[in-house]
């Protein structure tokens, strides 16, 4: 046995906990391309958005201040689990007998075991306060809508998801604690709307999509005025809610007296990666930190590596306005992998304008590789993965291998952003060698990018 003493946990007091969140507009070299009305194809407004935002959240969308004030109430709820660890993955490393420093910041130490609550709270904060008596949404894996439900319950307004149809069936746990929650959960594609009628009447559709699940909720949402629509990733405002992530690591890294030279995060819409990465991304611009930048996104979604940077709509319908994003069009419908919430065509504007920009980089992987790093993180580390953080974890595997070849000096830090503790029956297949490698179809990728809708002069 190794007695020597070693620190692996960097925790921050509750008075440490930074109280804004950081806006990286502000530091963009250039700004993104702005979200097109859907049927006019001019730049959206604020009333465009009024119907299913509160005007707090469309102005934190557009805002152009570095930093925004976290509420008093926002940061009482935040208390119950942040600040969150950061971890130095010790075990890990030696399990690789790699001279790399791997670090991990902790988010299912949240109620619903992810990073999403660190924006379903404000979310539900704001609409209360602007009189919103009900919140619809989407849900894949169920992560968003457990987020929502309990920020829902908490400010005691009535919740309803649409949850992705093949998530809905094999994945019963998560609904159950959105329903022990108080909210009410369909199974997408639904009856409840006209949408979802009539997707359904296709039978591609029939384990259903995040973009139709979208869809029907957004439906609900306009057509009554005490209902607005939550989403849990893509949009300006919830990547901003996620930099709190960041902002803590920053200061937890010091702590360690450690600098990145890798940031690492798994992206599905984009906004844990963003939580995590835009505050260092601040201090690279600001030159005073040089770390690579890399998303990790699956094999078989890879919006960010196989997609095109286009004007596309959020939603399978095309209710949604014109996202300048990468995406591998609306209508596609990814492969049933076990990373439900990294199943989404598009990338959140801001991610995919940095992208562009040469600011960070991304590399897609195969879900058996994912597992394969999972399983000896949890034997290693002592805790079970989401099964989205692992694509993050493969990365991270990936370049502490690389640098027991090269012994450059290597310092990684990612983000796990959930834990496993409902996604048990992908281990299950993982470790009886069932899983597989869904095969991409360049097909089917072109069949949906043919269904991007043409925008003129761009
Ligand atoms: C929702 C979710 C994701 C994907 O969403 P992002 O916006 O890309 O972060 C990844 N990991 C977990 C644990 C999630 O719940």
């Amino acid at each position: 046995m190794d007695d020597t003493v070693r620190q692996h946990k960097y925790v921050l007091t509750e008075d440490q906990m930074p109280t804004t969140w950081y806006n990286i507009m502000v530091d963009l070299p250039t700004l993104p391309p702005p979200p097109l009305h859907p049927g006019t194809r001019e730049p959206v407004g604020p009333q465009d958005l009024a119907p299913l935002f509160p005007m707090e959240l469309i102005l934190q969308e557009v805002s152009m201040d570095r930093y925004i004030e976290i509420p008093g109430g926002v940061l009482d709820v935040y208390r119950q689990w942040r600040p969150s660890p950061l971890f130095r993955a010790h075990n890990l490393e030696k399990a690789l007998g790699t001279p790399a420093r791997i670090y991990y910041k902790y988010e299912g130490v949240s109620p619903a075991g992810s990073h999403k609550p660190n924006t379903s709270v404000p979310q539900a904060y704001y609409n209360k306060k602007e009189g919103t008596t009900k919140l619809t949404t989407e849900t894949g894996a169920g992560q968003w809508g457990t987020a929502l439900a309990f920020a829902c319950a908490l400010y005691d307004m009535e919740c309803e998801v649409w949850q992705v149809g093949a998530s809905y069936d094999a994945k019963p746990y998560r609904r159950l604690m959105i329903e022990a929650f108080g909210a009410s959960v369909h199974r997408s594609p639904s009856q409840l709307t006209d949408i979802g009628r009539q997707l359904a009447q296709d039978p591609r559709n029939a384990s259903g999509s995040l973009g139709i699940a979208i869809s029907e909720a957004v439906e609900v949402a306009a057509k009554d005025p005490n209902t607005r629509y939550a989403l849990g990733s893509v949009l300006n405002h919830v990547l901003l809610h996620q930099t709190i992530i960041g902002e803590e690591a920053l200061l937890q890294l010091a702590m360690a007296g450690d600098t990145p030279t890798h940031i690492v995060g798994c992206t599905g819409g984009g906004s844990n990666f963003a939580g995590l990465s835009f505050p260092f991304l601040r201090e690279k611009l600001a030159g005073r930190i040089s770390p690579r930048i890399i998303a990790a996104e699956p094999a078989s979604c890879p919006s960010l590596t196989k997609g095109v940077y286009a004007y596309d709509y959020g939603d399978a319908a095309g209710m949604t306005p014109l996202m300048k994003m990468h995406t591998l069009g609306h209508d596609f419908i990814p492969d049933p992998i076990h990373a439900g919430g990294l199943r989404y065509h598009g990338m959140a504007p801001l991610i995919s304008h940095v992208y562009e920009e040469g600011m960070m980089e991304a590399v897609a992987i195969p879900q058996t590789e994912c597992f394969a790093a999972a399983v000896q993180f949890a034997r290693t580390e002592g805790i079970v993965p989401a099964p989205e953080p692992t694509h993050a974890l493969a990365v991270a595997v990936r370049e502490a291998l690389r640098a027991k070849e090269t012994g450059e000096e290597t310092v990684i830090l990612t983000a796990l952003c959930g834990h496993g503790h409902f996604d048990l029956a992908a281990y299950d297949q993982y470790l009886r060698g069932a899983m597989v490698d869904e095969d991409f179809s360049q097909d089917r990728l072109n069949e949906a990018l043919a269904t991007i809708p043409e925008v003129a002069g761009v």
